[in-house]
């Protein structure tokens, strides 16, 4: 007995953690992340979403603490955009995915903080945050009002309303359809509500490559790179395939 006991204790202290991460995990990830061939995938835009009939999406509340962030959101679009309202009138949607496969840990990590790039002054401490979660199951939990500003993809933050998708890469993301056109509906629903057209809709790592592929992109914070990230932080996510598919469903089946 006291042997068995005993053991049990030993695979209780080797069992691996269940891993934590931090917002800045999060993004050293995305900035790491090298798409892999997907040659497997059913990468041609799938018909079938043509013939399904499009839900209005049930905005689930999951609220971010964000009124306790006023002041420092403030601050943050002073820095980034010379102006510090933390209102929204959205013109753009950016879409992302989280690259971790939890909405829990995702929402755990917005709610806790990190040390976040502050262009090239070095980091400081604050909350990234987006506006929606899209689950695996295709459940849109909503972090923040669409009336306000978030900071999921900086140089945009004044502008669009963000949307993380769960999932590790983007295969990942394309291998679960019933998420993907949960996703459809989601910014087919934002674009007639906010009058935003096609070129309203974006990916945040065209995000990432700045001005010359999105013309509203700002950001006042980073002198040495003022109209795009610089190549440590590019970003991938959500993908091409995912974005074209996005884009062809929309040109076929606009709002
Ligand atoms: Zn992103």
């Amino acid at each position: 007995m006291q042997k068995t006991a005993l053991a049990m204790l030993l695979l209780a202290a080797t069992a691996p953690a269940q891993p934590v991460y931090t917002n800045a995990d999060v993004s050293s990830m995305k900035a790491r992340y090298v798409p892999r061939s997907t040659s497997r995938l059913p990468a041609r835009y799938p018909n079938e979403f043509d013939s399904r009939t499009v839900q209005t999406p049930k905005y689930i509340p999951w609220m971010l603490p964000y009124q306790e962030w006023t002041e420092e959101y403030k601050a943050y679009f002073q820095r980034h955009s010379h102006d510090p309202r933390v209102e929204l009138e959205p013109t753009l949607i950016c879409m992302h995915y989280t690259v971790t496969d939890n909405a829990q840990s995702v929402w755990e990590g917005f709610n806790r903080g990190c040390y976040m790039s502050n262009g090239n002054k070095g980091a400081v401490f604050g909350h990234v945050s987006t506006h929606l979660i899209i689950d695996k199951d295709g459940s849109v939990y909503q972090l923040l009002p669409f009336n306000r500003r978030c900071t999921g993809a900086y140089g945009v933050n004044h502008k669009a309303i963000s949307i993380e998708m769960i999932a590790t890469t983007e295969p990942d993301l394309l291998s679960r359809l019933h998420q993907v056109w949960s996703s459809f509906c989601v910014v087919k629903d934002l674009m007639k509500r906010y009058n935003i057209g096609p070129s309203g809709v974006i990916a945040h790592y065209e995000v990432s490559q700045g001005v010359s592929v999105v013309p509203d992109y700002l950001d006042y914070n980073d002198t040495e790179y003022p109209d795009r990230y610089p190549a440590k932080y590019f970003r991938s996510d959500p993908g091409p395939t995912y974005m074209s598919w996005l884009r062809t469903y929309l040109q076929k089946n606009p709002p």
